[in-house]
């Protein structure tokens, strides 16, 4: 009898151990780095373009020269002369707002449907009332792909509004029984700008503090990608300090801060073929999108953009770094199916005038021959930059701010770009920094010493 119950004895207590293991192992492994999926869609609803194609737009009033206007009229032997006044002009202005020709070349031209008086340029024919309220934004006219029509606003949004086509002969309208839609962004474009730690908690350089205990502390967070209380303990450890994970964290917050808006200055190596893709991190328990623009052939991180949304506004502020960084060089730009890209991309040719060509690929293991199998492998480049970000981001779980998040984020990438050796590249850092001495910038020390000098 005790023979035959001590295996049953023997095998309760294995499998109690096994299950103990398991759930230790569950626990050390549960870790959030996806969001359930029906959140995934919800924000491509947002801003979407629906099915149809985006409108055809017509630019907002092009800029000209009056001077150059003048001396093209004089090449053709029909000068413009000054206009020949008999009484004053009754509006007070001081040049054509199209040409910038002086008043001497404006006319009145009677008045607008509103009763205000407007003018006339001699020199590029532009008519205006000078004394109207203008509206808010200038936006160009949006036609409607399918008849031609001009859009009619519709309703007016937080970041948006929605135009419609009101064409009764419209073939959408007649075919579908739908109207055309559109939704245009309605933000100040040259406000437009990625996430960025604003305020430092801390002055770093009244620190009592050593720098290079600072270094190694970013370092350990940073590059080797230890949590905010690994850190502490780390650092206990090898240099017998004893700081509290909101140090650790104000350190983090205020160097990035302070180095923001430098890292916009870093040289970097563009090749001309630029990925851009989100992915997701938690902030406070609630899900964000990073948005994350790299280069193609090199790998290095070009710009971030942390959003609480992932939408088109979030994917337009992204690009927009890089068409800043390219300053209207034309670029290959890959990005998934996804439509706010499409949005986007649409945008920035309007508005910013970008040369873009736009590679949007499908698929994880797309078919032999068209742009998806030719733009994909850069695609998975940026998916494996996500990865080792992922690995890093998997020990903190959720952020505890914003500003944290962000100015993780950017270290994260002067870490990416400058400092770690890329197995992928036989261990060689991506885009090499050099001080003034001509010597590899290798270490948090030297890098946070090389903005330094760079100030
Ligand atoms: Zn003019
Ligand atoms: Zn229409």
């Amino acid at each position: 009898m005790f023979r035959q119950l001590l295996p049953v004895f023997l095998l309760t207590h294995l499998l109690n151990f096994l299950l103990k293991i398991s759930l230790f192992a569950l626990k050390q492994f549960k870790v959030d780095i996806q969001p359930p999926v029906d959140l995934q869609p919800s924000g491509y609803k947002v801003l979407s373009p629906l099915e149809d194609p985006l409108p055809l737009v017509e630019k907002v009033v092009e800029k000209k020269d009056y001077r150059k206007i003048l001396a093209e009229a004089e090449a053709q032997g029909k000068p413009i002369s000054h206009v020949r006044r008999i009484k004053p002009l009754c509006v007070d202005v001081d040049n054509c707002p199209v040409c910038g020709a002086p008043p001497d070349y404006l006319y009145s031209f009677g008045k607008d449907p509103d009763g205000f008086q407007k003018l006339q340029c001699k020199v590029c024919k532009h008519q205006w009332a000078p004394g109207k309220p203008a509206p808010k934004k200038s936006r160009p006219t949006y036609r409607c792909p399918f008849c031609g029509s001009a859009l009619i606003q519709d309703k007016t949004r937080k970041n948006f509004t929605v135009f419609k086509c009101r064409n009764d002969n419209c073939p959408k309208w007649l075919n579908h029984r739908k109207r055309y839609r559109f939704r245009a962004f309605d933000v100040d474009f040259d406000e437009l700008s990625s996430s960025s730690p604003n305020a430092a908690p801390v002055n770093l350089a009244k620190s009592h503090f050593s720098p290079f205990l600072i270094a190694q502390t970013v370092n350990l967070y940073v590059g080797l990608g230890l949590s905010l209380r690994q850190t502490v303990s780390a650092l206990q450890h090898i240099w017998q300090v004893q700081l509290s994970h909101q140090t650790i964290q104000n350190w983090v917050v205020s160097l990035a801060s302070k180095l923001a808006p430098l890292v916009k200055s870093i040289n970097l190596p563009l090749s001309g073929l630029v990925v851009i893709d989100e992915t997701y991190i938690k902030v406070k328990g609630k899900w964000h999108y990073l948005f994350t623009a790299c280069d193609g052939l090199r790998g290095f991180i070009i710009s971030q953009h942390l959003s609480p949304h992932r939408d088109a506004l979030a994917a337009l502020t992204i690009l927009k770094e890089v068409i800043d960084r390219y300053n209207n060089r034309e670029f290959i730009l890959v990005t998934d199916k996804a439509p706010i890209y499409d949005v986007a991309v649409h945008f920035a040719s309007v508005f910013f005038g970008a040369n873009i060509r736009h590679r949007p690929v499908l698929g994880i293991s797309p078919p032999p021959g068209g742009d998806s199998h030719t733009y994909r492998p850069y695609k998975n480049r940026l998916e494996r930059l996500f990865g080792s970000y992922k690995a890093h981001y998997k020990r903190h779980k959720s952020f505890s701010s914003f500003e944290g998040a962000v100015a993780h984020a950017l270290l994260y990438q002067l870490y990416y770009n400058h400092l770690k050796p890329h197995e992928a590249s036989d261990g060689k850092v991506l885009a090499p920094l050099k001080d003034k001495r001509g010597h590899q910038v290798d270490n948090w020390v030297k890098l946070i010493q090389w903005f330094v000098e760079l100030n």
